[in-house]
């Protein structure tokens, strides 16, 4: 399969897509090959059919809600950001991730659609976002029964990687990839979602960085290695993480605790050279050279499923390297032959900048766009007090407001309001 799917002018191509279901979710996926026992006219409800307000979900900071745009019917996604003004790093921290959803313009990183309006600055305690709602991610498509195709995969670690390469060209590290924050849509559109640890590249070596990044099964050996500064070489080990397990349906590194982490780690990579330990705390490195000396086992990656075929475990391995330095980035990752049917895939029926003509397909020039600009965080310095951020948010969300639709604003007598701030 796989080649068997395109053809030239993308005509007798086979999308690949996630059908709605009605409830509850995850949404049933689906292809081609398995479309054959549905009854697509009850499986496919319109989006603004399918169910009343409801909670979503949970990032690593606020909450999330499905909920109807009253201007159009539409459902969106309504997040809120709460405790903003408790102390100076989390009105920091929440400027940072509401400048950064408003800074966003790529397909596969979910954006800042709006932001509700807020009452006067004395009652401003908390922030609403609206943003594209998704109907599922990528932990609940790998838990369900739902066949994932090799197609499936190629064409998920593509948008993943071509919306990473898009963050890291920003400058934009976003320290938290793993399944559940990689949202899916009912056509297999990928976004990249909360940023609420995200953070600007640190360029001096020098200048230290917080370890509390990534959840643990995704986090990079440099990290649990307890090194001081790093980069987006993070990303890309967590997105290697997603790959295998993507593959084989389960999680490649699940211990119990981050140095079992990095046993589970040294135990298919082997124990890594001195030179990758260069910059690991001390008590790491000890723990590393305590133990037995390990061979890689990494043909064990085969095993994964049918689909590790040798391109694939080729590329997995580019990205499941011990030291950050030898490790692929996200942009050579999108090089890698095992990309190229994702990248037609989803150039050819998904994307927003290629277009059909009668006599075929327009392809854009640039596959994988990278940021205009980088992300500007020069103002995080000048914030001195919680009071002053609050004067700065509030500015920043009237200023992004004006002009635009009619604003929105929270109505505190609704019902589901009331179990929203809960
Ligand atoms: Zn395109």
């Amino acid at each position: 399969m796989g080649a068997a799917y395109f053809s030239v002018g993308g005509l007798e191509l086979v999308s690949v897509s996630i059908v709605y279901t009605v409830h509850p979710p995850p949404p049933a996926f689906s292809s081609s090959s398995y479309r054959a026992g549905y009854n697509p006219a009850s499986e496919v409800p319109s989006p603004a059919e399918m169910e009343p307000d409801r909670p979503i979900g949970y990032g690593a900071f606020g909450v999330v809600w499905s909920v109807t745009d009253p201007r159009d019917g539409r459902k969106v996604a309504l997040k809120k950001m709460p405790n903003v003004f408790q102390n100076l790093v989390s009105c920091k921290r929440v400027f940072r991730e509401l400048r950064m959803l408003c800074f966003f313009k790529h397909d596969n990183v979910l954006s800042a659609l709006d932001i509700l309006q807020p009452p006067q600055i004395d009652c401003f305690e908390e922030i609403y976002v609206i943003t594209e709602l998704m109907q599922s991610d990528l932990h609940k498509v790998i838990v369900s029964p739902q066949p994932l195709t090799t197609d499936h995969i190629k064409v998920f670690l593509y948008q993943i990687l071509r919306g990473l390469k898009y963050l890291h060209s920003a400058g934009i590290l976003h320290r938290d990839i793993k399944p559940g924050n990689l949202l899916v849509n009912s056509n297999c559109l990928l976004k990249i979602c909360d940023f609420g640890l995200a953070r600007v590249e640190e360029p001096d070596p020098s200048r230290h960085m917080t370890q509390e990044v990534v959840t643990q099964y995704y986090r990079a050996p440099e990290v649990l290695m307890g090194c001081r500064h790093y980069g987006s070489a993070i990303d890309v080990w967590s997105v290697g993480c997603i790959f295998a397990e993507l593959l084989g349906r389960r999680i490649l590194f699940q211990a119990q605790s981050p140095i079992q982490q990095l046993d589970l780690i040294t135990d298919l990579l082997g124990t890594p050279p001195l030179s990758a330990l260069a910059s690991a705390c001390e008590g790491a490195r000890a723990h590393i050279l305590r133990g037995p000396h390990k061979p890689p086992s990494l043909s064990v990656l085969y095993m994964l499923s049918d689909g590790a075929t040798h391109e694939a475990v080729h590329l997995l391995c580019r990205m499941l390297v011990f030291d950050p330095a030898k490790r692929i980035s996200g942009s050579d990752a999108l090089s890698h032959p095992y990309l190229d049917e994702g990248r037609l895939r989803y150039h050819t029926c998904m994307c927003q900048c290629c277009y059909s003509v009668p006599s075929g397909r327009v392809y854009t020039r640039d596959f994988e766009p990278v940021a205009e600009r980088p992300f500007s965080h020069s103002y995080e310095n000048s914030l001195l007090s919680v009071w002053q951020g609050k004067e700065l948010i509030h500015r920043f969300i009237t200023e992004h407001q004006q002009g635009k639709r009619v604003p929105l604003c929270i109505n505190p007598q609704s019902a589901a309001f009331k179990t929203f701030i809960r």
